[in-house]
């Protein structure tokens, strides 16, 4: 027997009722057999919702199967919200892309906890699954640079660009930068924020709307990554 917590990211259909789910845990990701999930009348119904935090009990080695459980989290104000879920899926698309990637996976476990405990009782959600994206990138190593600018020492008169991975003076400048000067401020505010204290976040929809394109951007340039939930969420934020 194997004991275990995590938040279901995906699952698919095995056999005629059953189904596997995959789980991030704070070991990395985990895929667990339910057995006649699938059926109308089962108990572990709850077990196969996507975005349900679950704790586990599984048999079985090279394929687990699950014994018990319980649901720990539900989320059902994001469950609940088209817009918000849908944001939210194109995360756990980007974990479940990264999650055999090295990376420290118990920060980011807990994190993700963390933030959408926030965006479950938060209007102003994006910011909030903005970091995670941000964060992400620091623990795979392609975090952008905001001291100072990627090439020289310069701190001053700093444009973001994408290519070059963070700032760059002017004479570094590596093409045209799609975000403004306050839209940059406002994703090294994400970067840097501090959940412990709690700041007051106000971000602008504009910026907001820059930090998206940035943000995709930065993810398909340096890791190859384009998310299937993205088309869907322009049609439900606009951008
Ligand atoms: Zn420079």
């Amino acid at each position: 027997m194997e004991h275990f917590e995590g938040i279901i990211l995906k699952k698919i259909n095995y056999k005629e009722s059953s189904e596997i789910i995959y789980l991030y845990t704070r070991e990395g990701m985990k895929s667990v057999l339910i057995h006649g999930s699938n059926k109308m009348k089962s108990p572990y119904l709850s077990f196969s919702k996507v975005l349900n935090v679950v704790s586990l009990h599984t048999s079985g080695k090279d394929l687990k199967t699950l014994r018990d459980g319980d649901v720990l989290k539900n989320y059902r104000n994001i469950s609940n919200d088209l817009e918000k879920y849908t944001y939210v899926t194109l995360i756990l698309e980007k974990i479940y892309f990264f999650s055999t990637h090295s990376h420290d996976h118990e920060k980011l476990y807990n994190f993700i906890i963390k933030i959408f405990d926030i965006v479950e009782g938060n209007v102003e959600y994006i910011p909030y699954l903005n970091m995670i994206e941000l964060k992400l990138l620091y623990l795979l190593g392609v975090n952008p640079l905001f001291a100072h600018c990627v090439s020289c020492v310069k701190t001053e008169n700093l444009t973001f660009s994408v290519k070059a991975g963070g700032m760059c003076c002017e004479e570094h400048l590596i093409g045209k930068s799609t975000i403004s000067p306050l839209g940059t401020l406002a994703m090294q505010q994400l970067y840097y924020y501090d959940l412990q204290k709690e700041e007051e976040m106000n971000i602008n929809d504009l910026y907001l709307k820059e930090i998206r394109i940035v943000l995709d951007k930065y993810y398909e340039y340096h890791l190859n990554f384009k998310g299937n939930s993205r088309k869907m969420l322009v049609g439900l934020i606009g951008y």
